[in-house]
């Protein structure tokens, strides 16, 4: 058997009063088909990025509203997540394929834990290209297979989503985050595609509200000054997520106030061999700068932690110059703090230019915003406040809920 994850319990009707009651009837009324159902998510990890995070919150709200929600992770060594960490990077745009020998261990994995598989679930979603070619060697033990991708799939490289897609063309639907991201070879099949975006948890300990105090101290721990000007970036470890472009444009701005300070917070997965090697990199960057702090989850940097560090900065930034969603947008948006952007993927569905934030595309543009934002702390306050209520509109978990449950109506 796939390691089972153990989520917690959560509530739905704990978040009537920040999304509102509509929402929370709607939810209850389409739930009312769906009792029992019985729902199998599958990823690589547990820890670390984008998919665990939605994972923890989604998974225990279904379970709360009748759902009979199951997480179990699949088995992996590093030749696999080598293949999928290229696969990823590959999806995402590099031009690299696997290697014939990767293809082979992603498959051959993937037929394993296919075998692992426990029986009689009405549907299974499959997160991400990792475990996505499971089916084909099972596809009798799910009634429904949806595959769900997180990724940015709008400029893949064309021999890797070629090779993938006879994997997901047969699944009863996908889901992706943006119409952009759906790939050519699933043209044929749009009652089958879902365009949803994913969520936060506003009670997570993440993201729930954290006083100044509490976010100061903890910051002050970590070596930040607290009465001093703070740039923030919270993100893996990954050139996409360009650290080092952040370091770049914390140099310019330093250059025009040298009070200014940097935080890079960034968690290791454990499906992301390169992340090593790219934070050394990100170090090496930042030349020994006593007011760049690089911290990650082994400096005991956990969800309060990113909290505080989110609560406490002057601008928060995501310069991503790839991004399938960005997460790290709405828990920064979350937190009423200004908020500068790189203009890709899914940043955009999340700020709108000039209101709620920023979007930049290079280091210049995001040191000359942040300098506009830390010179004008109204401004700054006026974009986290718009922030903020587009995000609790738009992008807090129970609308996720609300549109898986939809989902799984729609596949009877
Ligand atoms: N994250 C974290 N600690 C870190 C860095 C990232 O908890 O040091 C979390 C972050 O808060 C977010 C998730 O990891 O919830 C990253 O998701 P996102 O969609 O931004 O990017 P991904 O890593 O999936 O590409």
């Amino acid at each position: 058997m796939l390691q089972p994850i153990g989520v917690g319990h959560k509530s739905l009707s704990d978040y009537t009063h920040l999304v509102g009651r509509p929402l929370v009837e709607e939810i209850r009324t389409l739930a009312e088909g769906l009792q029992g159902l019985k729902v199998l998510h599958l990823s690589a990890t547990a820890f670390g990025g984008g998919v665990s995070e939605l994972l923890y919150s989604v998974v225990p709200l279904m379970r709360d509203v009748g759902i009979e929600a199951e997480w179990q992770v699949i088995i992996g060594r590093e030749e696999f997540f080598n293949a999928t960490k290229l696969m990823h990077n590959a999806l995402q745009g590099n031009p690299l394929d696997l290697s014939p020998h990767d293809w082979r261990v992603w498959e051959e994995y993937n037929e394993m834990n296919a075998g692992f598989l426990s029986e009689g679930w009405d549907v299974i979603i499959v997160h991400d290209p990792q475990p996505a070619a499971m089916r084909q060697h099972f596809p009798d033990k799910a009634r429904n297979w949806v595959w769900r991708c997180h990724i940015d799939l709008s400029t893949p490289h064309p021999p890797t989503v070629d090779r993938l897609v006879p994997y997901v063309v047969d699944y009863d639907a996908s889901v992706f985050h943006l119409q952009d991201y759906v790939p050519a070879g699933l043209d044929g099949h749009a009652e089958r595609v879902n365009i949803v975006p994913p969520a936060i948890d506003p009670l997570s300990p993440k993201n729930m509200a954290l006083s100044a105090e509490d976010a100061a101290f903890v910051c002050d721990q970590f070596g930040i000054d607290v009465d001093r000007p703070l740039m923030c970036q919270v993100s893996r470890f990954d050139p996409w997520k360009d650290p080092i472009g952040v370091i770049d444009a914390y140099r310019l701005v330093s250059a025009e106030m040298p009070e200014v300070q940097l935080a890079l917070v960034g968690s290791m997965a454990t499906d992301d061999p390169e992340g090593w090697q790219f934070f050394n990199s990100t170090m090496e960057h930042a030349q020994g700068d006593v007011d760049i702090k690089i911290l990650n989850n082994l400096n005991n940097v956990g969800a309060i932690e990113v909290n505080a560090f989110q609560s406490q900065a002057d601008v928060l930034i995501q310069k991503s110059t790839r991004e399938g969603f960005g997460l790290t947008v709405s828990e920064a948006l979350w937190k009423a703090r200004p908020f500068i952007g790189g203009d890709v993927g899914g940043i955009p569905l999340q700020i709108q230019d000039g209101t709620s934030g920023y979007l930049v595309s290079s280091p210049e543009q995001c040191a000359e915003r942040t300098l506009q934002v830390l010179r004008d702390p109204g401004l700054g306050k006026w974009l986290g406040r718009a922030g903020k209520e587009y995000v609790r509109t738009h992008f807090l978990t129970p609308r996720l809920l609300r549109d898986w449950l939809g989902i799984f109506r729609d596949l009877g």
